[in-house]
């Protein structure tokens, strides 16, 4: 089934081409054809399935050929969990947009940085990308007005529950109008995205993508057995050894992101930490260089584990093991996407090693595991 079978306004399928989206994925295949009909969505599919567009695109269509917005107030608003993935949308919505014959102004608005040029951005606005807090702000200030919203997009929400935005949520969903279309998107189907389902979605069209083994057969993943006092040595050497050009290394905390930075600096390897406790402005500009591939290893929380594309990442790093094994998956699942070959290699202390046995038993799939004894880190 192509792209041009869906109805799609036509300048979109110039820009599918222009982007090589061949053929449409599986999420994209049930999800275009329910938001184009005006249905309810309830889409349960891993990052990197595709979703994004999934959404993107029909949103885009429906807007085609609408009566003119009143000015500030949005008419599609789509809700996020972190910062990183509402500028991440907003691309998506750029790209797509950009050739359409009538103009859509897409804006994302976000905590952590100055509310003011939201505030003038808002004018005009068409497509709303917004974590709550900040929405509520800017809502409360009259820079924008949620009574004209036709679509609500809620992207990753089985972390915004976890994230405790339950109420901010309770406080936003009161101000849309009742009659709307709902879309709601999460990597996982749990008690709380099931009551959400019930309070918001109506007769929803329910869609589930498994998390996708092809996924993880794209993927090597390989153990190392290391103390905690060579892991440094040893990531340097799988890095030079290896010529490794673009690595994305997870740790448990932030002071941990920091000092592996450090220590790969000082040795020579181009490394920059991004978490939580960076500006926005340097963990965007930090994110885009890594993309462009300008910085070699970026040391990050778990912060980048969800929702965030990289596209075809060749190397993730668990430098420190994550606690649950979905974020395990979440974090390799950086690589081996849009069919792309990647590698995942763990570093397993003698203390994680049950704790890696649970997470491969829940994966499904067992890991070749090298023994660090066997290697000499002199001079790394
Ligand atoms: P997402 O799950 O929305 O984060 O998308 C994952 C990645 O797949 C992104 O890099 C998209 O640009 C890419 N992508 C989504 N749909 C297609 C498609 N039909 N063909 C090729 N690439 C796609």
């Amino acid at each position: 089934m192509p792209f041009s079978s869906f109805g799609l306004t036509p300048a979109l399928l110039k820009v599918l081409a222009d982007q090589n989206y061949t053929q449409p994925y599986p999420i994209q295949r049930e999800v275009i054809p329910a938001i184009l009909k005006g249905k309810d969505v309830l889409g349960i599919a891993p990052t990197g399935s595709g979703k994004t567009a999934s959404y993107v695109l029909p949103i885009l269509t429906n807007l085609q050929g609408q009566s003119e917005a009143k000015n500030r107030h949005a008419r599609v608003l789509v809700l996020v969990p972190t910062r990183e993935l509402a500028v991440q949308v907003r691309e998506v919505f750029i790209v797509f947009g950009s050739w359409l014959p009538e103009r859509i102004k897409t804006i994302a608005v976000f905590g952590g940085v100055s509310i003011n040029p939201q505030m003038i951005g808002l004018q005009g606005v068409h497509v709303l990308i917004a974590t709550p807090g900040r929405l509520l702000e800017l809502v409360e200030s009259n820079a924008v007005h949620l009574s004209e919203i036709d679509t609500l997009v809620l992207d990753e929400a089985d972390k915004m529950l976890n994230l405790g935005f339950q109420e901010e949520m309770n406080r936003i969903i009161a101000l849309l109008p009742k009659k709307r279309q709902n879309l709601l998107f999460s990597a996982t189907l749990n008690e709380e995205i099931a009551n959400i389902n019930q309070i918001l979605l109506h007769d929803p069209v329910v869609i589930k993508i498994e998390e996708e083994r092809a996924n993880l057969e794209l993927i090597e993943q390989v153990g190392y057995f290391v103390t905690e006092e060579k892991k440094g040595p040893l990531l340097r050497y799988i890095i030079k050894k290896n010529d490794l050009k673009q690595v994305l290394v997870f740790t448990s905390s932030v002071y941990k992101a920091d000092n592996v930075a450090d220590k790969l600096r000082k040795n020579g390897i181009d490394a920059t930490a991004i978490h939580s406790k960076k500006s926005q402005g340097a963990r965007t500009e930090a994110l885009s260089k890594f993309k462009s591939g300008q910085i070699r290893v970026l040391v990050a929380t778990d912060l980048l584990a969800r929702g965030i594309d990289i596209e075809s990442l060749p190397h993730v790093v668990n430098y420190e093991l994550p606690r649950s094994p979905k974020d395990y998956i979440h974090r390799i699942g950086r690589t081996g996407r849009a069919e792309a070959y990647g590698e995942a290699i763990s570093f397993i202390t003698p203390e994680d090693q049950h704790h890696f046995k649970v997470i491969q038993k829940k994966m499904g799939k067992w890991v070749d595991m090298i023994d660090s004894e066997n290697i000499d880190l002199k001079g790394y």
